[in-house]
């Protein structure tokens, strides 16, 4: 897209003559503005958003899902373009742009099917006594105007992609890109524009990260994707609406290696899920615990094939396997933690450095060995195309290594036997596991998935990654309703003791253990 279409784009999402230059991340050229809007702008974009919200939601299911049909056509008709921008924005392989229109695809059809499934409404028979013949309905209600607040790392899957279910259960939403990633958002919206869907239901609120401030604001929920430091400071401005969020922040993800794996697709996964998106995946692995019986084995492995790997300037399908480093911020902490954990003994056994070409910024697919948790590599959270390899003496200590961490995302576990599998998977501290493979359950788009520790409040996908949301509405039909019911006034001691006495025939007795 050039820099005219942009601009024209940033001023159709309200922007003035402020707007930030984007930059192909791996060649550093100039591709186009994103606007940087200030307070009273989001202020209009979000009064805009909540005027054309009821008519959204007045659509129903069928109508948004129409909608949600409409554009999945359009992204894959448009393939090639939104690739190509998520690609030069974010400096990342073709496949790992294409990977982001695989998921929103699905995604697209998963929620236009499922969103009237899980937010209809249940009826209930209560079981209490005072509610006898009672009848109550849970609804899900749109919140109203949802701000999804996303990052760098996945343009379109942490953007867009958590756009969707807010958009299906009737709200609008407002979405504030990552100042340097801006222009796969607009893209969507203009997709949006062209099939006709309603104006202002969903509108891109881009700009720094004042601009995400000022959007807590204005909107009725906020869902995030970031970091951890970013996610603490907007939980505490929410609390001070008591505006509900949801955070899905960084991670440092371990992965297990039996001494009973398939050596060969546990070193093909290692690398493959450390490196892909240049290791700037929030549920890539981050620290390998390998058995000690199959250690030597699985680094020479790895390392071998790491330094296979080709990097560089994206040029369209298999082009490269790993691109550039998006953020220049992000390549010094990823040389500060491999420059500590040499430091403090472990032995690079691929790569190591910082590989500046042109003006991308690049850091070699790197494997460390000889690592333990003294080093900031295995403790914090690396972001980058580095694997960590410790050798542990069993399983034991490897559930302990991978539970020693203050993130809880996602997490994998190598062996032949599933089973075996199965029961470390369970003692693993995490929102997610997946053995004999990685990640992929984020495409297991029916169940939840999402930080505990410091990862992260709430999940995406399943019934509660749509039905946050939306807020609860529980509706009393009450049947029976004489004059006077036994609870109002006047109090008597005569109701009072047969209600006391109810209560001890009722609650008094019973629910004891047997010996
Ligand atoms: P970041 O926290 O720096 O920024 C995320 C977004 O928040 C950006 O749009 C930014 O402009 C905005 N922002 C910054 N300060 C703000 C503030 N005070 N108020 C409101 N908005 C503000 O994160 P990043 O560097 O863009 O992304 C990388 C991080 O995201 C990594 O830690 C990664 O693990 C995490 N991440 C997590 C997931 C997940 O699902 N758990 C997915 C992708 C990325």
């Amino acid at each position: 897209m050039s820099t005219v279409e942009q601009e024209t784009q940033a001023r159709s999402n309200g922007a003035g003559a402020k707007t930030i230059p984007v930059t192909n991340k791996a060649t550093g050229e100039l591709i186009g503005h994103g606007p940087d809007l200030d307070r009273e702008q989001i202020g209009e974009l979000a009064a805009r958003a909540r005027k054309a919200q009821p008519a959204w939601d007045a659509l129903g299911f069928g109508g948004r899902a129409e909608v949600m049909n409409a554009l999945r056509r359009w992204l894959v008709a448009n393939s090639d373009r939104l690739i190509q921008t998520i690609s030069d924005e974010n400096g990342k392989a073709w496949e790992d742009g294409q990977l982001e229109l695989f998921y929103t695809a699905d995604a697209l059809s998963f929620w236009g099917k499922r969103a009237k499934k899980y937010l209809k409404d249940q009826s209930f028979h209560p079981h209490s006594p005072f509610l006898i013949g009672s009848k109550v309905i849970l609804r899900y209600r749109p919140y109203g105007v949802v701000g999804v607040i996303g990052p760098w790392n996945y343009p379109l899957i942490n953007n867009f992609g958590d756009a969707i279910p807010a958009l299906m259960a009737g709200n609008a939403v407002l979405l504030k890109p990552s100042s340097i990633t801006p222009l796969t958002s607009l893209l969507v919206a203009e997709g949006l524009r062209e099939i006709g869907a309603p104006e202002d239901v969903f509108l891109v609120a881009a700009g720094s990260g004042g601009t995400g401030t000022a959007l807590i604001d204005y909107v009725d929920m906020v869902h995030f994707t970031g970091s951890t430091e970013t996610g603490k400071k907007i939980m505490a401005q929410a609390a001070e609406t008591v505006t509900p969020v949801t955070l899905e922040l960084g991670g440092n993800d371990p992965m297990i290696v039996c001494a009973d794996a398939d050596l060969e697709r546990a070193a093909n996964a290692a690398l493959f899920y450390s490196m892909q998106n240049g290791g700037q995946t929030c549920i890539s692995v981050e620290r390998a615990y390998v058995e000690e019986p199959v250690y030597e084995e699985f680094v020479a492995k790895v390392a071998e094939r790491a330094r296979t790997l080709r990097q560089g300037v994206p040029a369209g399908p298999g082009s490269i396997d790993i691109g550039a480093m998006t953020m220049a911020d992000q390549a010094d902490i990823v040389e500060r933690h491999v420059r500590d954990a040499v430091e403090k003994g472990a032995k690079v056994v691929a790569g190591g450095s910082r590989n500046e070409r042109g003006g991308g910024i690049f850091f070699q697919p790197t494997i460390l060995r000889d690592v333990d948790h003294s080093m900031e590599i295995m403790k914090e959270e690396t972001f980058g195309p580095t694997l960590p390899i410790m050798r542990v003496r069993n399983t034991e200590e490897a559930i302990q290594l991978a539970n020693d961490s203050q993130f809880g995302l996602d997490s994998s576990v190598f062996t032949k036997d599933r089973d075996k599998g199965e029961q470390i998977a369970r003692r693993i501290e995490a929102g997610a596991t997946v053995v004999n493979d990685c990640m992929t359950n984020y495409f297991a788009t029916e169940v939840p998935i999402g930080g505990i520790k410091q990862s992260g409040l709430g999940a995406r996908h399943g019934p509660m990654g749509i039905q946050k949301y939306c807020h609860t509405h529980n509706i009393l039909v009450t049947r029976f309703a004489p004059k006077r019911s036994p609870l109002f006034f006047p109090h008597d001691k005569l109701t009072t003791k047969v209600i006391g006495g109810f209560i001890k025939l009722l609650y008094g007795r019973g629910g004891r253990r047997k010996a």
